[in-house]
């Protein structure tokens, strides 16, 4: 989905690393934060995401997440008509016998997410009400909680950050005289959760907690003992909740590449008082195998010139995984909302000189682009298109969430990701 009128001129901003930020505040073409449920649904595997929206917002979902033939789905889509927009209908009355319904057919469901839309945003639906309303009438059944995913509040990933900090205030309390523990946070693929958990077990460090967990009764327990690293760097409000819980937020990069993930490993090993030897002896074999893997890769990126526009708020860590470990050069890095404090080390460590954007103008963004020709460009679906008629080579962005690209593991595959659009326009061009 396109969302956000253009309202206001661009700005700069003094970052003391990368000199100026450019601040854009115009026309965005950026997934709206309901695209989460298309990851988060096969993560939370006892919930359901009801999206309280339109027609648009149900195909933007079929879409995204494929037909679904087989299975019944873990997600649908409450459309709001018209007669609810001109406020002829008691809308609530409406939502609460779809979810009666859904309930009674699917007794299978533990959690069920109200999702916003800009549709349920414009009639001034309260979700929050409903879902404590609906949350009594199936007391003890199932547990209601609403979130945003809306195009007029979210950009793509933060509907996952809305959607995690909703779950905060349900997490139990740790235990008085709780060991310390360490909380992950961000939705990671099932292989690489269990990869960073053997990690960090093998350091000594536990127990070590997942959220989002698999399941209601798997909630994992918060206060003054837990430490949480941030898997995923879109998780601003997530992490805003838990420190409001008492936890305490390890600063680290993002485990992306070889670097970021030994980086990331290194913050917890600190935090635990884990010895450098031991550190070493857990990464070493894993570290190697990564670095092994990147090799052909740099062969094959080195040097070559990639601009991102912003999307999923992984830019920065891309771009600074690229750079360092594959010799690539970033040109432009845009992403929707720079959080200075979670992506402190990220930034400190991109080259000099790069560019960095906030927030979007797509038509100033395109003419940057155009002007600098770069060899790769990553971008959203909507951008890429265009860009490839016009003979720049791009890569999806939300390829990037939906495939497994953390961890030691998984370095070689994210740098393949990138090779391949580069070699599919070499074919092209022979
Ligand atoms: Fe479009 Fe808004 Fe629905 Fe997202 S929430 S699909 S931006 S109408």
């Amino acid at each position: 989905m396109t969302a956000g009128p253009g309202i206001a001129p661009a700005a700069c901003e003094a970052s003391p690393a990368q000199g100026a930020v450019l601040r854009e505040h115009g026309q965005r073409a950026v997934f709206c934060g309901l695209t989460g449920i298309v990851w988060l649904h096969r993560k939370i595997q006892d919930a359901f995401f009801l999206v309280v929206g339109s027609r648009t917002c149900a195909h933007l979902l079929q879409s995204a997440a494929g037909v679904m033939i087989f299975a019944e789905p873990r997600f649908a889509t409450a459309i709001i008509e018209d007669r609810d927009l001109a406020g002829l209908a008691d809308a609530n009355a409406e939502l609460d016998r779809i979810v009666n319904q859904l309930l009674a057919r699917r007794p299978e469901i533990r959690m069920l997410f109200l999702v916003g839309s800009c549709p349920s945003e414009v009639i001034k639906l309260d979700l929050s009400r409903a879902a404590l309303r609906l949350t009594a009438a199936h007391s003890g059944r199932v547990r209601v909680v609403s979130y945003s995913g809306s195009g007029i509040e979210t950009t793509f990933t933060q509907g996952e950050d809305a959607c995690l900090a909703a779950l905060v205030p349900l997490l139990p309390a740790e235990p008085a005289g709780a060991p310390r523990s360490l909380l992950v946070v961000g939705s990671l693929a099932d292989v690489v959760e269990g990869q960073l958990k053997r990690l960090l077990e093998d350091m000594g460090i536990g127990p070590v907690h997942f959220l989002p967990a698999r399941g209601m009764h798997e909630l994992p327990p918060v206060g003054p003992n837990t430490s949480f690293l941030l898997a995923q760097p879109f998780l601003t409000e997530t992490a805003r909740a838990l420190e409001g819980r008492g936890a305490r937020r390890l600063t680290a990069l993002f485990p992306f590449g070889s670097e970021g993930t030994t980086e990331w490993l290194r913050a917890a090993a600190t935090a635990f008082n884990v010895s450098p030897d031991v550190f070493r002896k857990a990464v070493e074999a894993p570290q190697a195998r990564a670095r092994a893997a990147l090799e052909p890769h740099r062969f094959r990126l080195a040097g070559k010139r990639v601009f991102f526009f912003p999307d999923s708020q992984l830019e920065v860590p891309l771009a600074r995984f690229l750079a360092r470990e594959l010799n690539m050069q970033p040109v432009e890095v845009g992403t929707p909302y720079l959080n200075r404090q979670i992506l402190a080390q990220e930034l400190a460590l991109l080259p000099t000189g790069t560019r960095l954007s906030e927030g979007q103008d797509v038509d100033k963004q395109l003419d940057r682009c155009r002007a600098e020709r770069p060899d790769l460009t990553v971008c959203g679906l909507g951008i890429a298109n265009p860009l490839e008629a016009e003979g720049l080579t791009t890569k999806w962005s939300i390829e990037l969430m939906f495939s497994p690209i953390q961890g030691y593991d998984q370095a070689g595959d994210l740098a393949q990701l990138m090779v391949r659009p580069l070699v599919r326009r070499e074919r092209l061009e022979v």
